[in-house]
């Protein structure tokens, strides 16, 4: 008998959990990264490169004359972006931080809400103790009967990338 299953469901799910909490109390980013050009994975001389080479060229000190004022303005708001992100990204505790929303939210889109089912649709295996639900991969969202702490818990998918909610109640 195996009790290796639910293990690695468990640890998705709380991860899921935690890009949840922070994801919403944070509110939407801007997009640091892609402000600077740059990718996550760059380091810091390589982000450092191209914020000295964006800051020039929206410096207002660098506009030609006579740009009109929504011009100016779009410029300017650049600008300040650029600086904003190069603030973020250059500092190592901050850009950690932000490193750790941004795989937040990517881990909320990349388990997107398949389905909301409750408990009593799910087959309970006495074997493992575990509730578990046929996911339409083929795979099965496994449910440890421990896990069902609160009202609403989810749960990925053992084989893909799918998850559901599960209601406790009916
Ligand atoms: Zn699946």
């Amino acid at each position: 008998m195996s009790l290796q299953l639910p293990t690695y469901s468990r640890v998705k799910m709380n991860m899921f959990g935690v890009g949840r909490i922070m994801a919403d109390s944070n509110g939407p980013q801007k997009d640091w990264y892609s402000i600077l050009s740059a990718n996550p994975s760059d380091d810091i001389q390589e982000i450092k490169q191209k914020y000295q080479k964006l800051i020039l060229v929206f410096h207002p000190d660098k506009q030609r004359p006579g740009l009109s004022g929504g011009e100016a303005e779009h410029l300017l708001q650049k600008f300040i972006d650029v600086d904003q992100a190069w603030k973020i990204l250059s500092d190592e505790r901050s850009r950690k931080e932000y490193d750790l929303q941004l795989r937040a939210c990517e881990l909320k889109q990349s388990w997107p809400v398949d389905a909301h089912v409750t408990l009593d649709e799910m087959n309970w295996n006495a074997d493992t103790e575990c509730y578990t639900y046929s996911c339409r991969c083929g795979g099965e969202f496994i449910l440890d009967q421990e896990d069902i702490q609160e009202a609403e818990t989810v749960v990925c998918c053992d084989s893909c990338s799918l998850s559901i909610e599960v209601q406790k109640v009916t």
